[in-house]
C-alpha cells in the first residue's frame, strides 16, 4: 500500500513491518543513516518530501541495474597500486520497454552514460 505524503502525514508513513531480519544487518542500519543524509541534503537542494519518496522507491528498484561509469573504471586502471573505487551507480532515468529496461547513470563524479539491460538479468534475491 502506498500513501502519498499529505497535510496530515508529511512523510506518508503507513503502517509497516520490515523482517526483522533485514532490520537487523548492519548494512541496514548503514543504508538507513545514508538515507537520512541524502534527505537532509536534498532538503537543501528543495527536493519535496514527494520527491523524495518518489526517488527512493524508484531507487530501489532500478537497485538491480547497477552500472560501473565507463570513465571512472578507465581512470582506476592508470592506477595499479591504487585503492579499489567501486564507480557503480544506479540509473537516474530509466525507460522501460518490452523487455528491457534502458537507463541513464550519473556517477558521483558527474560523469553520465547510458547502458541497457533485459528485466530479467539482474536479479539481487
Ligand atoms: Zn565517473
Amino acid at each position: 500500500m502506498t500513501t502519498r505524503p499529505s497535510k496530515n502525514n508529511p512523510t506518508g508513513i503507513t503502517n509497516y513491518e520490515i523482517p526483522s531480519a533485514l532490520a537487523a544487518l548492519p548494512e541496514w542500519q548503514d543504508l538507513a543513516q545514508a538515507m537520512n543524509r541524502c534527505a537532509l541534503a536534498g532538503g537543501d537542494l528543495g527536493v519535496t518530501q514527494t520527491q523524495w519518496i518518489d526517488a527512493v522507491r524508484n531507487l530501489a528498484s532500478g537497485i538491480s541495474f547497477m552500472d560501473c561509469c565507463p570513465e571512472c573504471d578507465r581512470g582506476d586502471l592508470d592506477i595499479v597500486d591504487g585503492e579499489y573505487v567501486d564507480t557503480s551507480a544506479a540509473p537516474a532515468v530509466t525507460e522501460v520497454t518490452d523487455r528491457w529496461v534502458r537507463g541513464r547513470y550519473v556517477c558521483r563524479n558527474g560523469h553520465t552514460w547510458r547502458c541497457g539491460y533485459s528485466l530479467t538479468s539482474p536479479l539481487y534475491f
